[in-house]
């Protein structure tokens, strides 16, 4: 007969102290401490002075959760500094059509790999991320970061629906095989038919699936709703698009489309430049799990606008934070997404725009049982902030 003795082995803490620490779920904390154990889980959250400084790890700077990239497009990391900024929203989508296959698939996965690293560095930690096609798969195979894909559907004409719908079931089928999370989403308003929305949101809600929609990105998306006009027309011409169809149901594009919209289910609105109080109440009203996400340099990059964060905060909706993609923004870093808003807004503090880029979008991914804040029992990760510069520490 074996007789098993038990070893209590103590676990190896790291106890780890800044100057300023960011729990997020809870107030910042002065010369605080954050405890790990060996399997990097938060097992207490304290204070200095209730340690001897020699088993500390003593930091200049702020800790904070890893990062959560509510909206991201790795898959274009290979545009990088390939298209003109400015140009609006209509030019910049005519330059990715054009440019998104010029480059071969061995580069196109090395762009994918970089960019990750990047993220990896910079403290994210998760990411939501829209796929068009499968490319991505092997590098989110790796599992490096968590993520999230929303495989992304299009097709304006409602004729077209249900065979868009099923090419979108099956590229979700291929992320599935590899074992891989993911969901539908309709691309934009002005690119997606209701009939399309509507089934992408049955699905989702079947499912219990979160998902998104790029919502009121550029002026040009609120012509075509309202009365038919903007670039979007000379567009559709070029595509040779017949949208003789098409009457201008003379509201917002936002509520065209929102009662297809899911309301059991997580919803991300992505970028809202142009959105309206009265959009942002619609958004509010029509579900609870409703969330609103900023790309900030992206829509600089694009439109040289911002969207209205005042009326955001009012609207009382959680908000979440992303980087878009390469095409669109000069790196994958939320610290430079929360730079950028602070000098627009330098009264939005860094405490509230650190919620929106970890908790926030923990909280949309249905991930924040385990990253988005120091709470014991997560494992979120720890980034050093310095000025404004973050490190992935644990
Ligand atoms: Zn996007």
């Amino acid at each position: 007969m074996i007789l098993f003795a038990t070893i209590k082995i103590r676990k190896k803490l790291r106890k780890i102290c800044a100057d300023i620490i960011y729990p997020i779920a809870e107030k910042p904390i002065n010369n605080g401490v954050v405890v790990l154990d060996d399997n990097n889980t938060i097992v207490e959250i304290s204070i200095r002075e209730k340690f001897e400084d020699a088993e500390l790890e003593i930091l200049k700077g702020s800790l904070c959760p890893g990062f959560v990239n509510a909206h991201c497009h790795l898959e274009l990391s290979h545009l990088k500094n390939k298209i003109e900024p400015h140009t609006g929203l209509v030019g910049f989508i005519q330059s990715l059509m054009q440019q998104r296959f010029a480059a071969n698939e061995e580069q196109r996965l090395q762009a994918i790999a970089d960019a990750e690293t990047e993220m990896m560095s910079n403290g994210i930690v998760a990411v939501g991320d829209i796929s068009n096609e499968k490319i991505s798969i092997t590098r989110k195979q790796k599992r490096n970061l968590f993520y999230h894909t929303f495989i992304e559907a299009v097709g304006l004409q409602p004729f077209i629906a249900n065979k868009r719908f099923d090419e979108a079931i099956a590229l979700k089928n291929e992320f599935a095989i590899s074992d891989l999370k993911s969901s539908l989403a309709p691309h934009a308003p002005y690119s997606t038919s209701i009939s399309l929305i509507q089934l992408i949101s049955d699905f989702n809600q079947k499912n219990n699936f979160a998902t998104t929609i790029h919502n009121q990105e550029t002026e040009d998306e609120e012509l075509f709703f309202e009365n038919k006009t903007g670039n979007f027309l000379n567009f559709y011409a070029k595509l040779g698009l017949d949208i003789s169809y098409f009457n201008a149901p003379q509201k917002t594009s936002l509520q065209t489309v929102i009662d297809a919209m899911p309301v059991q289910t997580n919803m991300l609105y992505v970028h809202n430049t142009f959105s309206h109080e009265s959009d942002l109440q619609a958004i509010k009203q029509h579900s609870k799990n409703n969330f609103l996400c900023t790309c900030a340099n992206a829509n600089l990059f694009i439109e040289n606008k911002l969207p209205d964060y005042n009326l955001w905060q009012k609207s009382g909706l959680k908000i979440c934070m992303g980087t878009d993609s390469l095409a669109s923004n000069f790196s994958l870093n939320m610290m430079e997404e929360i730079k950028t808003i602070q000098q627009h807004f330098p009264k939005l503090s860094l405490e509230t725009l650190l919620k929106w880029a970890t908790l926030n979008g923990a909280e949309f991914l249905g991930i924040e049982n385990k990253f988005g804040s120091f709470e014991i029992g997560k494992q979120p990760s720890v980034v050093l902030l310095n000025d404004f510069s973050a490190k992935k520490i644990v």
